[in-house]
């Protein structure tokens, strides 16, 4: 069977993404960028690039045994990559929740022979594209806040000139620590 373009990543929830995105337009003039669409606005964890469908399912039953607590993402940074032409909303301090999650994906990833990348995980949800441009940022003092409850496995599909992202499976992060300290007397 071929081949599909898969990535981990949490999605936003739609209120999220509706806020994000009259945020943006009010920050960003149209010549920054292309916005990203509402629907597509999410968080990579991890990147897997053309997978099989072996490989995929795999992939899938240990992110299904993953047991780890939800956590809460604080959307207050904002920053422009001009080379990859990207303007991204992240977070002055990623949760441990967040890299503990994308850590362990893309090490099961890497053990399955999808490529990762050696640069640092840098969580951040794109917010425009093409902007090779300058862009002025907005001065810090904004924030959102969400819980993180679910994470899933993406394929990303192109068609008529736009990329489509289809949710494959999801898997829900446990509501709270699975294991409480108590402290001693
Ligand atoms: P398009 O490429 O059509 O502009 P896209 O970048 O959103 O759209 P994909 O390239 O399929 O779609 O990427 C899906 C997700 O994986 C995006 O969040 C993207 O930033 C991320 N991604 C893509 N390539 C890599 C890579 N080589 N390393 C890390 N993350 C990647
Ligand atoms: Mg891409």
């Amino acid at each position: 069977m071929a081949t599909q373009r898969l990535f981990f990543a949490i999605s936003l929830p739609e209120e999220m993404q509706q806020q994000l995105v009259r945020w943006r337009a009010d920050t960003f003039p149209a010549e920054a960028g292309r916005p990203v669409v509402a629907a597509n606005l999410h968080l990579t964890l991890a990147f897997l690039g053309e997978v099989a469908p072996d490989t995929a399912q795999r992939l899938q039953t240990l992110a299904s045994r993953i047991v780890q607590p939800g956590f809460d993402l604080d959307l207050d940074d904002a920053g422009h990559w001009p080379r990859p032409g990207v303007v991204w909303l992240g977070c002055q301090r990623a949760p441990r929740g967040l890299l503990q999650l994308a850590s362990l994906l893309r090490a099961q990833a890497a053990r399955h022979g999808c490529y990762q990348s050696p640069q640092p995980f840098h969580p951040h949800i794109t917010l425009l594209r093409h902007a090779t441009q300058p862009v002025a940022l907005p001065p810090r003092g904004f924030h959102w806040r969400f819980r993180v409850t679910t994470f899933s496995l993406f394929a990303s599909e192109y068609a008529r000139g736009r990329s489509h992202y289809r949710t494959l499976a999801s898997w829900p992060l446990s509501p709270q620590e699975p294991y409480a300290l108590h402290p001693t007397a």
